[in-house]
């Protein structure tokens, strides 16, 4: 069985001490769910937010890592620094990371496998950008962007992967996916995962929808079958708005 995920992507905001009143006002206000909730803040406040929420069911995640075990790589973060903090959930991917640092499938496909190597989970961001969904190349573009970085993986690490689709058009722009959207491209995704492995492993693995999930579309959004929760950024820094996306899940 799948499990339900909200997760807030904090990205490049939030200081030391704006990200500890955000914890415990999110702490606080946590409503009950079955809904596994995560949370990313920046590297420089993670190991902080992870002993914040000792006491919490809210996971603290990691944005990103590199996919070297350690070395001359100025500025970035290994899989096994983010294991000696108590992380166990690492987001690859993102939109934004391939667009403003050059992050390509093969870059992608590295960093899948040394995350995985340390035992952590991937949640694995792609999405269409806003000309392949016009040219109608969206199912292309989806399908190679997973195919290129997570087809070689063996079956038994589909258990630590969580896919997030975003579409790049959705993402900060206020404009979201309309839940037929999302419901008709997650259908495609458990396809392609089904083709190229079994049906077991397609129902299994949780696909988020990312891109402007606010409170007021939540609800909607994360009713369709095969949307297994959302992966929020703006209204993730703002607490009542993340918690009411919570409660809509
Ligand atoms: C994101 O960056 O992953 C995201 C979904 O952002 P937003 O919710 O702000 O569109």
């Amino acid at each position: 069985m799948r499990s339900k995920i909200v997760a807030g992507n904090w990205k490049m905001n939030k200081n030391l001490a704006e990200t500890e009143a955000l914890l415990t006002e999110l702490a606080a206000k946590l409503p009950d769910t079955n809904a596994e909730v995560m949370v990313a803040p920046t590297f420089v406040n993670l190991a902080s937010a992870v002993h914040s929420l000792e006491s919490s069911t809210i996971n603290a995640i990691a944005q990103n890592m590199h996919f070297a075990e350690s070395g001359a790589y100025t500025g970035e973060i290994s899989g096994d620094m983010l294991v000696s903090i108590g992380v166990d959930t690492v987001i690859l991917g993102h939109s934004e990371r391939r667009a403003y640092f050059g992050e390509t499938d093969e870059i992608l496909e590295k960093k899948v496998k040394a995350a995985l190597a340390k035992n952590l989970r991937v949640m694995f961001c792609f999405g269409e950008e806003l000309a392949d969904r016009k040219s109608e190349n969206h199912f292309k573009v989806v399908e190679s962007q997973i195919k290129n970085a997570l087809f070689s993986l063996d079956a038994s690490a589909w258990s630590s992967i969580i896919l997030a689709y975003e579409p790049v058009w959705a993402i900060g722009t206020g404009e979201t996916a309309s839940a037929d959207q999302a419901q008709e491209m997650h259908a495609f995704i458990r396809k392609t995962i089904t083709e190229a492995y079994n049906e077991e492993i397609a129902n299994n693995v949780s696909i988020l929808y990312g891109g402007s999930v606010k409170p007021a579309n939540a609800e909607e959004i994360f009713s369709k079958p095969d949307v297994d929760g959302g992966l929020i950024g703006g209204a993730a820094l703002v607490a009542d708005n993340f918690v009411d996306i919570i409660k809509a899940i």
